[in-house]
């Protein structure tokens, strides 16, 4: 194969290109109009009623999470199948996370598991679902069993822009429209549905989880004088004036960012559709090998955002080595990805919190059996079959026990 085919690419075309050259050439390159502009746009396509832009999915969900009031000692609740980010930005706050073991069909946090654990601990502060590759988690219970307990909900849908689930009343919900959670969360990096560099927002309905969110991005400055604390408000409060009301951050997101993002979410509902034609490719090719097990979505409740194809093999019962494969296929132009290893495993969290091997059985499992395939709109036809070709040679090459 000529060219390298990684798990997950952008798609920029020239009107992405004139988009952030004309911001460039213009007034304002950061804080202009674009932002409230671009915000506009996720509010419209979402259907929620405010959006927060912020410089990356990472801070979003940190600004999420201080805006739900987690501090010191709060317990929060995650997927240990997650990137390192879900969780991290829990302990930004001081909270600290309690994982939940998924559902090795959905690979989303098992709901039973939930409430196992939130009925254990007391002091469950918030819940951050992951909606894994795409797929929306059972919102509706997850919600429920939150808002009983005065629990708040915070969706890592980084995956899952462009997703759809079907409610109890048949209707169905876009993913960020947060009609059964306080908050959602994205991210606009390369790898995902649209992008703006590094990027991320936050959406919720909710007026004043939206200017706290706002307020905690721009380094905790208010600027509208009917909100200062240090004014007379019959006085008209001089032209310079803000106050900083609390320790904040700079997260903002750039205008020449908010023009490439504008941009791209015209394109959106093209993004996700052809990702979701790659994924009916990859399951009707795939479908002649058992020995690889593809991922199942229950349509008649689901659209997934297919932003990962997560297949699963036995290495293992197969008798090959997952690193030497991966290897040898990445020598023929392949270049996969695993997603994730599990949170609770890596260094950091072990040394600190003591978790080990054992803790979460079927999320060590799907790690030792995970492989992404690629998906991204600009991957043709020919180049999954491509791949496909290349999967099954190369898994039959390395094990004893397969024969083509
Ligand atoms: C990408 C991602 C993030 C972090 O987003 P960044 O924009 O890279 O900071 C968080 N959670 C999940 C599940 C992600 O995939």
């Amino acid at each position: 194969m000529s060219k390298t085919i990684s798990y997950g690419r952008q798609t920029i075309d020239r009107t992405d290109v004139e988009a952030v050259t004309e911001v460039l050439i213009s007034d304002y390159l950061t804080q202009g109009p674009l932002v409230k502009a671009f915000e506009k746009v996720l509010c419209e396509y979402t259907g929620s009623r405010y959006a927060v832009c912020c410089s990356s999915g990472t801070s979003a969900l940190h600004l999420a999470c201080l805006a739900a009031g987690i501090k010191d000692g709060d317990f929060v609740i995650t997927s240990p199948i997650t990137f390192v980010a879900s969780a991290n930005s829990i302990l930004y706050t001081g909270g600290k996370p309690l994982f939940v073991d998924i559902d090795p069909d959905t690979m989303n946090m098992d709901i039973e598991r939930l409430e196992e654990t939130i009925k254990v601990s007391s002091r469950v502060r918030a819940i951050v679902p992951v909606h894994f590759a795409g797929l929306p988690c059972d919102m509706e219970r997850i919600y429920r069993i939150a808002v009983e307990r005065d629990i708040v909900v915070i969706e890592d849908a980084c995956h899952a822009l462009g997703a759809m689930w079907r409610g109890e009343d048949d209707r169905w919900y876009k993913v960020g429209a947060s009609s059964h959670s306080h908050m959602t969360v994205f991210s606009f990096h390369p790898v995902k549905a649209i992008t703006t560099g590094e990027g991320g927002a936050v959406t919720t309905n909710d007026r004043g989880l939206y200017e706290r969110l706002k307020t905690l991005r721009d380094h905790g400055i208010i600027r509208e004088p009917d909100r200062f604390i240090h004014m007379d408000s019959s006085i008209e409060p001089p032209p310079w004036y803000y106050e900083m009301q609390e320790l904040g951050f700079n997260y903002r997101l750039t205008d020449l960012q908010c023009a490439l993002g504008i941009s791209q979410m015209r394109r959106i509902d093209e993004f996700v559709k052809r990702r979701e034609e790659i994924a009916c490719l990859y399951r009707e090719l795939l479908s002649e090998y058992p020995f690889i097990k593809t991922p199942e979505v229950d349509e008649n409740n689901y659209r997934s955002a297919w932003h990962l194809y997560p297949v699963r093999i036995d290495f293992d019962g197969l008798g090959i080595d997952k690193g030497s494969w991966f290897r040898a296929i990445a020598e023929r132009g392949i270049r996969l990805q695993v997603h994730y290893i599990p949170v609770h495993l890596q260094p950091y969290y072990r040394k600190r919190f003591g978790y080990t091997w054992g803790d979460f059985p079927e999320a060590e499992r799907h790690y030792l059996e995970e492989v992404s395939l690629p998906i991204y709109p600009l991957l043709t036809d020919d180049d999954v079959k491509t791949i496909v070709k290349e999967v099954v040679t190369t898994l039959t090459c390395a094990s004893a026990r397969l024969s083509v």
